[in-house]
């Protein structure tokens, strides 16, 4: 077969979308918590008692609804990290850096988050957040976990 195939054009541009996401009621009273006091609320499962941060509005355990509220941490306890080298569009820090998995004392459940590229960063190490100084309602209204020494 010698079928001349049909030459295909390209076109390139950039899409920009501004929007607004609704937090909802569960993620709404996490990130106002957050912002207002600095404390971190995680949802408390009457059903199974599992305490979940990030919150939720169902527990993931047994499926009962979520409407009670605990603070939990703010220390917490890497569960697994891993380190960023190479730098990627939308990136939250500059790299290298690392994300962790924190379980914050209180919590049954993990939160995962970032930590400066320290080599004291590893599983089973203490870790505290760091706030920033000026906060907007952003899970990034916390900078990043860093390891007690
Ligand atoms: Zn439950």
């Amino acid at each position: 077969m010698d079928e001349a195939q049909p030459e295909l054009g390209q076109v390139e541009a950039v899409r920009r979308n501004s929007y607004a996401w609704s937090t909802g009621e569960i993620t709404g009273a996490f990130l106002e918590a957050l912002r207002d006091r600095g404390t971190i609320l995680a949802s408390l499962c009457r059903g199974c008692g599992t305490v979940a941060v990030p919150p939720n509005s169902f527990c993931e355990a047994c499926g009962s609804t979520m409407r009670d509220w605990r603070e939990v941490g703010p220390r917490g306890v890497v569960m697994s990290w891993a380190r960023v080298e190479a730098p990627f569009d939308g990136a939250p820090l500059e790299a290298p850096f690392r994300y962790v998995l924190v379980r914050l004392a209180g919590a049954d459940t993990s939160i995962l988050h970032l930590a400066p590229d320290d080599d004291a960063v590893r599983i089973g190490v203490t870790v505290a957040p760091e706030f920033r100084e000026e906060r907007t309602g952003s899970i990034t209204d916390i900078k990043w976990f860093v390891p007690e020494v």
